[in-house]
């Protein structure tokens, strides 16, 4: 499984909603039909390798719950893609856009190769073969995919094309995260670490922590985490660490973030920054700081180094960074986790804009895109914040008592089939 040492991202969520379903006396029915994704298809993706081979990949994609609505959830590539991690991730979608407000449900996909060793051009291959085997299964009133891990803008366009071609019919709908030029959303490559940059404010604020000055780590440099240390060191935080998957650099001075924006798209590494020391990631996590944004990968705050961890807030930025054991450490250290289903949906809320945008082929300005995206992340949060305070739960459970009452609710009144 994806992350720290082994750990099964299905059991964990199996075992969120489990408790969760225990605290809101979920309706028994209901509660064994969550448990299972509604759809889960897997695909062989043949793909003509560079020197003239043939690589048969494993692709995936699974839709959760479609109560909703379409189902969303972006398409990771990665060598550790399974089954049970992508069903884990489509039900997270699920309680995400519950919680968020928006007309969807979840779904998650991927597939199984390592996107650092492939070219350009095998990539695009494995992509639209990828996307012709799944071709049935999505549509912008079906499911709409979205990047997540190692895919990017491109790899949406090729999906889009593809999708397009074999429709006859240019149909930009059938995914977001789209280069802008084919009908993308602007805010969307920065909406994820936006709305990170949004909940540690909010958060802060909560703990009456100023936020000039706050000194905050990052684990993770991609587009969430490149992102919202680039916005938090706007907001004139001290960006004491980052880290990709290389390492990282540490300066409890505060690091050059713009700087670092700028070199590691041309060189690709963090630590080689020079004016600050190497750590590893898992020093990164218990650095002394205030707020720590894990932005990578899942499993990495576990029960191994919770009790180490310094910072008084951490925003996952990743999905699942932090397991179940990991996270009751921090909740009794009093912690303020505000869990990824809060904090790293700014990405699927602008993706939700785009879908909006591209269905009314009308377009926003960003400041519109950015106002609606603090306006949701806002709501969700005080929701969020005071539903935790009259349960006496922590964020996380509050959150996720609040997406799964949702769905639960809407699955009652849609009644079962046939
Ligand atoms: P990305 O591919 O752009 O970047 C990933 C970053 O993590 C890179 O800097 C990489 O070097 C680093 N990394 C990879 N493995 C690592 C490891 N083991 N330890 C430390 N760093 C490692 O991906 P992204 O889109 O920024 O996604 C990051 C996380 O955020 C993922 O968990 C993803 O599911 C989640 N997420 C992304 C979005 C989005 O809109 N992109 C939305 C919601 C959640």
């Amino acid at each position: 499984m994806s992350g720290g040492a082994g750990h099964n991202m299905l059991e964990d969520a199996l075992a969120q909603l489990d408790a969760v379903a225990e605290r809101i006396k979920l309706d028994l029915d209901v509660h064994k039909r969550l448990r299972q994704p509604q759809r889960s298809l897997i695909v062989s993706v043949p793909t003509l390798m560079d020197d003239g081979r043939l690589d048969v990949f494993t692709g995936y994609r699974v839709q959760h719950d479609l109560t909703m609505g379409p189902t969303k959830g972006g398409i990771r590539y990665r060598p550790d893609v399974n089954l049970e991690e992508v069903t884990a991730l489509a039900m997270l979608m699920t309680w995400k856009c519950a919680l968020m407000g928006l007309p969807y449900g979840g779904a998650k996909g991927g597939v199984c190769c390592d996107p650092t060793r492939m070219s350009r051009l095998e990539l695009e291959r494995m992509t639209r073969r990828y996307t012709s085997e799944i071709i049935l299964f999505i549509g912008p009133d079906r499911d709409i995919p979205a990047p997540d891990l190692y895919t990017n803008e491109q790899v949406m366009a090729w999906m889009m094309d593809t999708y397009s071609m074999q429709r006859g019919i240019t149909t930009p709908g059938v995914v977001t995260g789209k280069p802008l030029l084919l009908g993308g959303s602007l805010g969307r490559r920065e909406a994820t670490g936006r709305g990170v940059c949004y909940i540690v404010r909010a958060a802060a604020k909560e703990r009456d922590l100023p936020l000039a000055g706050a000194r905050v780590a990052v684990q993770g440099f991609g587009n969430v985490g490149s992102v919202a240390a680039r916005l938090l060191h706007e907001e004139d935080c001290r960006i004491v660490a980052v880290s990709d998957r290389h390492g990282g650099v540490y300066n409890p001075g505060g690091l050059d973030i713009p700087k670092l924006v700028a070199d590691h798209t041309a060189e690709g590494h963090v630590s080689q920054y020079r004016d600050g020391d190497r750590i590893t990631n898992q020093e990164l996590l218990t650095l002394d700081c205030d707020v720590l944004i894990p932005a990578a990968t899942a499993g990495q705050i576990t029960e191994q180094n919770a009790a180490r961890i310094r910072a008084g807030i951490i925003a996952e930025g990743a999905n699942g960074p932090t397991t179940p054991g990991g996270d009751q450490i921090l909740t009794e250290r009093g912690v303020m986790v505000v869990p990824d289903i809060l904090a790293n949906a700014g990405g699927v809320a602008v993706s939700y804009f785009e879908w909006v945008q591209g269905l009314q082929q009308y377009f926003w300005h960003e400041y519109e895109i950015n106002e609606r995206l603090a306006q949701i992340m806002g709501v969700a949060f005080q929701q969020v914040l005071a539903l935790s305070g009259t349960e006496r739960v922590d964020l996380r459970t509050a959150a996720l008592m609040l997406g799964v009452r949702r769905v639960a609710e809407a699955q009652k009144l849609r009644g079962l089939y046939p």
